[in-house]
């Protein structure tokens, strides 16, 4: 699909944009970054304004935030995190729970996943990582405790 770099912004989706970047300052500067590999549990952000942030790795490798994801979640609607129901398969194939190789810090803005898919384009800073943290508690509904 093409775009020819023109974007039509609806008033909503502009107004979620606005809401999304209005964190700034020590909201957006972690205090402590763990990343649980190994119990495969996700992603854990203490801020410096005291707030921490949980994201699992299914949710995170939905919201990769690289140009191609972002335009796919653009074409089908999704919000960063969400994933398309799955159709009904006669024989569903096992497909691996989302989970990162390895994560490395990318200078001091963003840690950078590489995923067991293969992917690793996006760059997840902390400034995206901290505007979208509302909805991924949202989404998954039981992290919203502090
Ligand atoms: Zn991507």
């Amino acid at each position: 699909m093409s775009h020819d770099g023109i974007k039509f912004v609806s008033k909503e989706e502009a107004e979620r944009a606005a809401a999304r970047s209005h964190l700034t300052g020590d909201a957006v500067r972690p205090a402590k970054v763990r990343v649980d590999k190994t119990g495969g549990t996700g992603l854990t952000i203490e801020w410096r304004d005291g707030h921490t942030s949980h994201w699992n790795f299914a949710w995170l490798r939905a919201a990769c935030p690289c140009a191609t994801c972002h335009e796919t979640r653009e074409a089908e609607g999704l919000e960063p995190g969400e994933t398309k129901p799955k159709p009904q398969a006669l024989l569903p194939m096992y497909e691996a729970p989302p989970r990162p190789f390895d994560v490395e810090p990318v200078g001091k803005y963003a840690l950078r996943f590489r995923w067991n898919d293969g992917h690793e384009a996006g760059l997840y800073s902390w400034d995206y990582l901290r505007n979208v943290c509302d909805e991924a508690a949202a989404q998954s509904g039981r992290e919203n405790a502090r």
